[in-house]
């Protein structure tokens, strides 16, 4: 194991442009390790669970945007930093349950070195941008030298820390669509301490057309070895009234939709014990806005 201080050592590849980071990628294949904001990558290469080669994106330019438009929706550049995108109006108004997860991931200076896509990319089941993003929906952008494709966020996530994304692709963009009109988004998480990682996260998107939803998508994090949706809850909710008495079989069925572990951060026993209150706050909290 190697010290918890000491980097071991490897290869820094700088690219300039996509082209040169994609033909790297193309190369090394799983000998490199992409760093973004190297939140995670540093502080797993002191775990000892480093590359010999690590192709820094810091270079690039013109990969730290955030760019809203009504008809196409967000658009999140790989190196756009969780501060910018908690910085923009858009996002704060239209992706509410975004905005949130940035705010409130890390310190400041996690903030203004860690990216969206980072988070996205490290494939954590308790990471907040996940829990969000699965819950808006939207699609991860994955280059090679060959070309690019789009892969929804709700087929990404495989197994534990397992994506859809291949040792010789680079994520270039997260898109989120537009939320179309009654729509509404929100996101709340548990933790030890202000600072921590999620013991347990949510977010909900639901589509209302007056007080019926039309179409609901709930994300949970830190309750499954991947974050999962809530098939069951988005069941009970699609074509409904949010009543006291749906509200109540939601918080009764939450548990029997999550596989919550003992770890550092929490029982699963607790876990599943406020798994479903959690997912009714943030249901109201979607609502209010
Ligand atoms: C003190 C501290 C507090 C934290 N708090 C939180 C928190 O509150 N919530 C939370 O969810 N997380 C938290 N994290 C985890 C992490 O910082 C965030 O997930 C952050 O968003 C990661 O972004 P990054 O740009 O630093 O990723 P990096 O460390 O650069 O990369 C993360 C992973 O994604 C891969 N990757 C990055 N970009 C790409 C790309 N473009 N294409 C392909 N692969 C890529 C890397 O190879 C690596 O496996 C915290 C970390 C620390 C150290």
């Amino acid at each position: 194991m190697a010290s918890s201080r000491i980097l071991p050592e490897f290869e820094l590849l700088i690219p300039q442009s996509i082209k040169e980071a994609v033909d790297l990628l193309g190369k090394l294949k799983s000998k490199a390790s992409v760093m973004a904001g190297g939140t995670d990558v540093v502080v797993s290469m002191t775990k000892g669970f480093g590359s010999p080669n690590v192709i820094s994106l810091a270079e690039i330019p013109g990969l730290d945007y955030v760019e809203y438009d009504s008809k196409n929706g967000l658009r999140i550049g790989a190196m756009a930093t969780l501060q910018q995108v908690a910085d923009n109006a858009d996002v704060k108004k239209r992706y509410p349950a975004l905005w949130k997860a940035c705010a409130i991931n890390g310190t400041p200076q996690t903030r203004n070195m860690g990216t969206v896509v980072g988070n996205i990319m490290r494939a954590s089941p308790s990471g907040d941008c996940i829990c969000a993003v699965l819950a808006i929906g939207g699609k991860v952008v994955l280059r090679t030298s060959k070309g690019k494709r789009e892969v929804s966020i709700d087929d990404f996530y495989l197994k534990y820390k397992v994506t859809e994304c291949k040792a010789e692709e680079l994520a270039i963009e997260i898109k989120l669509p537009p939320q179309p009109s009654g729509s509404c988004n929100a996101f709340a998480r548990m933790t030890r301490t202000t600072l921590d990682l999620s013991k347990l996260n949510v977010a909900v998107r639901l589509d209302m057309s007056g007080k019926t939803c039309k179409e609901a998508r709930v994300a949970m994090g830190a309750v499954a070895p991947t974050t999962i949706r809530l098939k069951k809850v988005e069941a009970l909710l699609e074509g409904s009234q949010i009543t006291e008495d749906v509200l109540q079989k939601i918080v009764e069925t939450v548990p029997t939709e999550i596989k919550p572990i003992d770890d550092v951060r929490s029982t699963a026993e607790y876990r599943r014990d406020v798994a479903g209150v959690m997912v009714k706050r943030v249901i109201a909290e979607a609502l209010a806005k």
